[in-house]
């Protein structure tokens, strides 16, 4: 990009060379100050970590799904969708990512001394410069452990955006955890661009239909088909499945007579401060007299 304005700088010609636009060095800056920001942020402790119920088909309670949350001092709560990518950019997911899983894992122990929560699995969203870095496993399974988690009940979320690259690499990546126990699930499925061949070898537990198809199920036929197709192929491929973003009954019952029994959404629960969410889970059966 720098090449490209520099170019046309100089194709504008006169005597002031401008290597930038204004527009561009704006855009520069900003993402440079985030930086710091984020940075920040990490070592003043200003991330938090929300939880969003999963659901059985019973309403049940039986996981959580992870989400960040940066807590900024001025701005308020900012949503990972307004700096995820630039901590993707940057690199500090790594950091950050690490604290994310640091803090699930710890959470997962907590829950372990109580029987309404003993059983609970947590997802958490794991980005693909995340999952790339050659130390990845290595970290992982190093949370693990000095945590004290049962692995079983830990999932990694991971995104079709991923799934590039050398394909054998991926697998072996994921085998080393879910030899641990660890478990897989494909975030946003059928949003992304990946082959079904290559898809076909991933050792994934679950696919969580995309909650644009999940929202159009009842208005649109396409989207209507392409959640009934998901559905069959992870019962083909012996796989989990779960819908996100599910909001109304008529979204559940269609999921429902498709047999579509994982449910994650506004209608079970928004995402919430681990407080919250233990509130919610006093209403929940015993999990361990279950079996799920
Ligand atoms: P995602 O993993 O697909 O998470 C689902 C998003 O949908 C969450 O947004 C959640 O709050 C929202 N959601 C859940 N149920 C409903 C619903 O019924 N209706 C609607 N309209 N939305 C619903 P959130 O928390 O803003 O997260 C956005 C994305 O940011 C996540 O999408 C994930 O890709 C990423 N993200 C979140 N936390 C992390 C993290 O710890 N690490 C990484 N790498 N990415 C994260
Ligand atoms: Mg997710
Ligand atoms: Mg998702
Ligand atoms: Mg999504």
């Amino acid at each position: 990009r720098a090449d490209i304005a520099m170019y046309s700088a100089k194709k504008a010609g006169r005597n002031n060379i401008r290597f930038f636009d204004p527009d561009m060095q704006a855009a520069v800056e900003q993402r440079s100050t985030m930086e710091v920001c984020l940075n920040h942020a990490l070592a003043q402790q200003q991330f938090m970590l929300y939880y969003q119920p999963q659901v059985n088909n019973d309403g049940v309670i039986v996981g959580a799904e992870a989400l960040l949350r940066w807590l900024h001092p001025v701005n308020g709560i900012i949503n990972p969708a307004d700096f995820i990518p630039i901590a993707e950019e940057t690199g500090l997911i790594i950091p950050i990512g690490l604290w994310v899983l640091e803090t699930a894992c710890h959470q997962l122990k907590l829950w372990e001394s109580d029987t309404a929560k003993t059983a609970l699995h947590l997802a958490i969203n794991v980005s693909s410069r995340q999952f790339q870095h050659p130390d990845f496993v290595e970290q992982v399974t190093t949370v693990i452990y000095k945590s004290g988690i049962n692995p079983t009940q830990l999932k990694l979320e991971l995104t079709e955006s991923m799934v590039i690259g050398n394909i054998n690499e991926i697998i072996n990546k994921m085998q080393a955890l879910k030899k641990l126990g660890v478990k897989f699930s494909m975030d946003d499925f059928g949003t992304g661009h990946s082959s079904l061949s290559s898809l076909k070898k991933l050792p994934l537990d679950q696919l969580k239909i995309d909650q644009s198809f999940v929202h159009d199920i009842a208005s649109d036929h396409d989207s209507a088909i392409i959640v009934q197709t998901i559905i069959a192929m992870a019962s083909n491929l012996g796989m989990d499945v779960i819908a996100e973003g599910v909001e109304t009954e008529e979204q559940r019952n269609f999921l429902n007579e498709h047999h579509c029994l994982n449910f994650q959404g506004y209608l079970f629960g928004k995402p919430v401060p681990v407080d919250q969410f233990e509130q919610i889970l006093k209403h929940n059966p015993d999990l361990t007299s279950m079996n799920i």
